[in-house]
């Protein structure tokens, strides 16, 4: 046998450069004798058994963990081997979550019947991500399968929908297999100049982390619903862009009831039209609009004629009907940007944004004519009604939304004056 014998020095070299490693090894080594009394430990192994020396010292490793871990003694005690591991990796909670959550893995090897090495390792920060991800694993779970009026989806970087979630399903009524390889276009209700809204979407959130939108979708059955939607970035350990999650809630009941209060705030009950106070705010807007860019505006007043007559003569109910038809007529004749709102009783204010005198006297024929046109069918017959109307347009004299209701109130006076179902331009007179 060939065999070299190491010289002392070497066995001098060797053994200094195992204490180096014990004394810097970044777990904690501890050598104890079969009963746990120590006869030598790294600076680790100190630092790790530190709050738990206070009460037994540092002599014996089983002492020292007895009130945390009081089964080691017995797992070395029922190890009959002569050598070899008795435990490995075995976990020890040394604080609760609520006090640090101190935990470590604890690994002892009996290397013959007089010497044991335990090694100790500090797996807290493991055990407090594992914890959360338990936690976020909980979250997920309530929120793919409990709750009912969430989806959770995921997309790939180029927007394809790679993964779908029961809850998914559940708000849109179609399955994985015929969502997957899709892109969320499908399962909306949107107008063709909105197709690329959903890039855009995509884009913010690329740009701001996450971001989020209120489409109008179509569940597979048919019917609409308005869903919340929140698209957030994913990205790889090494922070790589991989695609979205996205995030859909079910905001119909709420968008309902919120459309509802604004109506209720803004419109009059009985015909639709804006009502007096929503009348300001919007002028307000409107005039200070018009002022920066040196636009102007023209202001109608209008009042049905005779219309007590009305409800004299065909009941009140039947004098409501009548208002309503002023109103429509009137949203049939005026622009998008035009409003009407009812004042009063039979009295209505028209706001026509970047309107001269002359294409306000233009729209108020157009209404005054539609009206004496139409008629609401009763039980009695047709019922018809005109209107008189005052109009007032901004000038250097006029530029407050006041002078220009006193203004186009008193030309209505005027019209009444003049003999009704006719139209006066405070300018005419
Ligand atoms: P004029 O041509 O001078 O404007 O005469 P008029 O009869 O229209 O004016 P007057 O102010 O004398 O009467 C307005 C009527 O409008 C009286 C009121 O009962 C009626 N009125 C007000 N609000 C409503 C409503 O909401 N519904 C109905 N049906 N009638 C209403
Ligand atoms: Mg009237
Ligand atoms: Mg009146």
């Amino acid at each position: 046998m060939n065999s070299i014998e190491p010289g002392a020095d070497s066995i001098e070299s060797e053994y200094e450069a195992l204490l180096s490693f014990m004394y810097l090894s970044p777990v904690g080594l501890v050598r104890t004798n079969p009963s746990g009394v120590i006869d030598m430990l790294n600076p680790m192994a100190t630092q790790l058994l530190m709050p738990l020396v206070k009460l037994t010292g540092l002599e014996n490793l089983f002492e020292t963990l007895s009130s945390v871990a009081p089964e080691l003694r017995n797992l070395v005690t029922s190890f009959r081997e002569s050598c070899g591991s008795i435990c490995v990796g075995h976990r020890i909670h040394v604080s609760p979550a609520s006090e640090g959550g101190i935990v470590l893995t604890c690994t002892i090897v009996k290397i013959n019947n007089e010497v044991l090495i335990t090694v100790l390792t500090d797996i807290s920060c493991q055990v407090a991500t594992e914890r959360r991800l338990r936690q976020t694993d909980s979250w997920l779970d309530a929120i793919y399968t409990i709750v009912n009026d969430f989806a959770v989806l995921g997309l790939t970087k180029q927007g394809v929908i790679n993964s779908w979630s029961p809850s998914a399903e559940r708000l849109t009524g179609y399955a994985e297999s015929e969502a997957i390889g899709e892109t969320l276009r499908r399962f909306c209700n949107l107008p063709d100049v909105d197709v690329d809204v959903f890039d855009e979407h995509l884009t913010f959130a690329r740009e701001e982390g996450w971001h989020s939108r209120d489409y109008l979708c179509q569940h597979k059955s048919g019917h609409t619903f308005f869903a919340q939607t929140m698209i957030a970035v994913l990205r790889e350990e090494d922070d790589e862009f991989s695609g979205y999650t996205v995030v859909c809630r079910d905001i119909t009941e709420r968008k309902v009831s919120s459309d509802n209060l604004a109506n209720l705030l803004t419109k009059d009950h009985l015909t639709g039209a804006v009502n007096r106070a929503h009348f300001f705010n919007l002028a307000e807007k409107e005039f200070a609009r018009a002022n920066r860019y040196g636009q102007s505006i023209s202001i109608i007043m209008l009042d049905a004629d005779h219309f007590k007559q009305v409800n004299d003569s065909w009941g009140h109910p039947m004098g409501d009907e009548v208002l309503k038809s002023i109103v429509k007529i009137a949203e049939g004749v005026l622009r998008p940007g035009d409003t009407i709102a009812r004042f009063g009783g039979e009295e209505f204010a028209v706001m026509l944004p970047k309107s001269n005198g002359l294409e306000a006297s233009v729209v108020a024929e157009r209404l005054r004519s539609s009206i004496e046109a139409s008629s609401v069918s009763s039980a009695g017959g047709e019922i018809k009604i005109t209107v008189s109307i005052g109009c007032a347009s901004m000038s250097e004299s006029r530029s407050t939304l006041k002078q220009l209701l006193v203004c186009a109130d008193a030309a209505l006076y005027h019209a009444k004056s003049k003999g009704r179902n006719c139209i006066v331009d405070i300018d005419d007179f």
